[in-house]
């Protein structure tokens, strides 16, 4: 099927990283449908390791680091990869690096926020009807679900105390009361480090907790008590599968089930979706939006299930799973793109009794669903 003109609704990640690719294809018009709050001035970074998929972001990042660390109270795993280092670009910049690709005669933009009623979308109530409507709409998220949330902030130190060659990716040595909870830092240089404090539960906390957490850890594991901060960033990201159908448009971003439910990346699996619809626009075949196979997908689903039922037991399963595998393989693992192999060495790190009773507890309540 060929297509004169494509409709991408929203102003973020996904809609960019769209249109940065479907303008190379000779199609007459673009649309863009930014929304009314697209131009919101905080910044944050997105964190990803480098692959196919994300070239253009890794040559722009802002920083980039070829080893990580997973800590718990009585281990310490890094892992190192030059192949696959992890990288963080800010979100203005990437879409900066976007926009300044796209060929202004062929793009369109609006800034009203577009609505949905009887399965079609409506800006300034004319009906959006492109032959190809994408759409990233933030969804809703459902009450009871889990729950990715986090706050922090950039510090600044008045003494070296960070080592700027190793990200920390989970800090477990936190207060495990409130659900899983580790801390994340970025190391920028010896003296500056972005510092999440980040829990995964039902409940979103109130600020004063993260903030009291990030200052106790630094106090306890870097003897720092004096240091500036700036640049908040706070996010909440739903950790469960997100599959809705729109007869009339195609789902992308977060809204196309792009995070990865088991950990909340989805900067990654953006890029590789926008790319496949590219693809599938440039060859003139169906679009098929979905990026996630359905064995990780599974798996995500037990996990999750572990993680909502026994929080405690996440130092003990990430460890492992950092154990049992080296820094190429964790990074393909964590973009989606590890081999069997790796799939079985992380399957059988994992505490069995739990997974298998998450197991069986998702298939009966599948069954009364
Ligand atoms: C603070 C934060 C940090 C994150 N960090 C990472 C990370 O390190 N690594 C990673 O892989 N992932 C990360 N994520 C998850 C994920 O990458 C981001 O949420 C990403 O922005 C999702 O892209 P998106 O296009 O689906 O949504 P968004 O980028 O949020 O874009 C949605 C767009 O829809 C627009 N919109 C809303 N309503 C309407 C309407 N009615 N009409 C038209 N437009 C509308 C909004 O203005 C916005 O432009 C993070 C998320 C957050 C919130």
């Amino acid at each position: 099927m060929k297509y004169s003109q494509i409709d991408i609704i929203g102003g973020g990640c996904a809609a960019f990283s769209l249109a940065r690719l479907v303008n190379k294809i000779p199609l007459k018009n673009i649309n863009l449908f930014l929304g009314k709050k697209n131009d919101i001035p905080q910044d944050h970074f997105w964190g990803f390791w480098k692959n196919e998929f994300n070239e253009d972001a890794y040559k722009n990042a802002n920083h980039i680091w070829t080893r990580w660390s997973i800590f718990t109270e009585n281990s310490k795993t890094t892992l190192s990869s030059t192949k696959h280092p992890y990288c963080v670009i800010k979100r203005k910049r990437w879409l900066s690096v976007c926009k300044s690709e796209l060929k202004s005669n062929k793009i369109n933009y609006f800034k009203e926020n577009v609505i949905e009623r009887d399965n079609y979308l409506f800006v300034k109530d004319q009906k959006i009807k492109s032959e190809l409507i994408f759409d990233s709409r933030p969804p809703d998220i459902p009450s009871n679900a889990l729950l990715q949330h986090f706050q922090g902030y950039v510090v600044t130190a008045n003494k070296d105390v960070f080592d700027e060659t190793a990200v920390i990716l989970m800090d477990f040595r936190c207060d495990q009361s409130k659900g899983m909870h580790f801390i994340y830092l970025l190391p920028f240089s010896k003296k500056k480090a972005l510092v999440e404090s980040t829990i995964f539960s039902k409940k979103i906390e109130n600020k004063k907790f993260y903030t009291t957490e990030i200052s106790k850890y630094l106090k306890k594991h870097f003897d720092l008590t004096s240091f500036t901060v700036s640049n908040h960033e706070k996010g909440v990201i739903p950790m469960h599968q997100i599959s809705i159908k729109s007869p009339n448009s195609f789902n992308i971003g977060t809204r196309g089930g792009a995070v990865r439910p088991s950990s909340g990346y989805a900067f990654t699996f953006i890029q590789k979706q926008v790319s496949q619809i590219s693809n599938q626009i440039n060859k003139k075949i169906l679009i098929n939006t979905e990026i996630h196979n359905k064995v990780d997908l599974f798996l995500d689903k037990i996990f999750i299930t572990v993680i909502d039922k026994s929080p405690q037991l996440a130092p003990k399963i990430f460890s492992r799973l950092a154990s049992q595998l080296n820094g190429d393989e964790m990074a393909k693992f964590m973009s989606g793109e590890c081999s069997i192999l790796t799939k079985l060495k992380v399957i059988f790190s994992m505490p069995k009794l739990p997974f298998i009773k998450s197991f069986f507890f998702m298939l009966r309540s599948d069954v009364r669903n």
